[in-house]
């Protein structure tokens, strides 16, 4: 279940020992442009470095309690992709307070105090936690548009958690907000491109006909939910252990940043997850 405290939403399912994590909404950042305000997390966005900056501080400071900061960061130009990067402390404020390190659409870390954070405004966010049989948590962190989801970053982010140790059961997933199946039409090139990427089995699944338009075009219904569902029930991640956030960004355009909606002249969104600093396991904090 989502929940939220008026500047960020959590799932209930993540809220694990030494593990903080949190979706941004508008709210709570210190943004003044109408595109952007107030929380925007992407640079090159109508707002100077610095407030992202600040931006990154607030959000980062308020999914972990104080503990973690804006330096604890690590963003990456994302490419619609399906890279996902192992970070390590040495990764830490890249893309905020040091230049960004190589383009990727996701992280996973074993880290305490890596801090990755995704950017999206419609595009789907996906937070992962699990363990290792010590019981030490491993977490990824997922940008998955159109093309991330038919191309299953998910799934390819489980599967370096498991290659870090992390025990594919363990594993948990939050889909954050993204454009829902209430808003997203698409047409029958992105169908063709799923169809590419996934097969026609997957296209069909979640590529539905939704309309016939007023130039006689027929139109779908993309399910980035579905997609992404999909993936991580085929890494083997148990459909209970993941919950879906029920907000689409382009209908709820005054809480989230949408691409759509706004036709681009927006801010974005971030998702991140982190291990808490100084996090150890003991007989007493299994
Ligand atoms: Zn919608």
């Amino acid at each position: 279940m989502f929940t939220g405290n008026g500047i960020i939403l959590q799932s209930s399912l993540l809220d694990l020992p030494g593990i903080c994590h949190g979706f941004s909404t508008r709210f709570g950042g210190v943004s003044t442009h109408p595109y952007t305000r107030e929380m925007n997390l992407a640079m090159g966005r109508e707002d100077e470095d610095d407030t992202v900056r600040r931006n990154g501080e607030i959000f980062a400071s308020a999914l972990s309690g104080g503990a973690l900061h804006m330096e604890n960061l690590v963003s990456a130009s994302q490419v619609h992709g399906t890279d996902v990067r192992v970070l390590s402390s040495e990764n830490c404020g890249e893309g905020f307070s040091v230049p960004a390190g190589e383009d990727c659409d996701g992280f996973v870390t074993d880290v305490p105090g890596v801090l990755p954070i995704i950017r999206i405004a419609d595009c789907t966010p996906v937070l992962l936690a699990g363990r290792k049989a010590d019981g030490a948590p491993v977490v990824g962190a997922v940008h998955a548009g159109w093309k991330g989801s038919g191309g299953g970053i998910v799934r390819a982010a489980v599967e370096k958690m498991t290659a870090l140790g992390a025990l594919t059961e363990s594993i948990r997933a939050a889909i954050g907000p993204h454009i829902g199946t209430c808003c997203y039409e698409v047409g029958a090139d992105l169908l063709e491109s799923v169809t590419k990427m996934a097969g026609e089995a997957f296209a069909h699944a979640y590529c539905i006909p939704r309309r016939i338009d007023e130039n006689g075009v027929q139109k779908y219904t993309a399910d980035l939910t579905g997609m992404n569902l999909h993936w991580l029930m085929t890494a083997g991640v148990k459909r209970e252990q993941i919950d879906v956030s029920p907000h689409c960004t382009m209908c709820d355009p005054v809480t989230f940043h949408s691409h759509r909606f706004t036709g681009g002249k927006r801010g974005a969104l971030g998702a991140a997850v982190g291990i808490l600093p100084g996090y150890a396991v003991s007989p007493t904090n299994p």
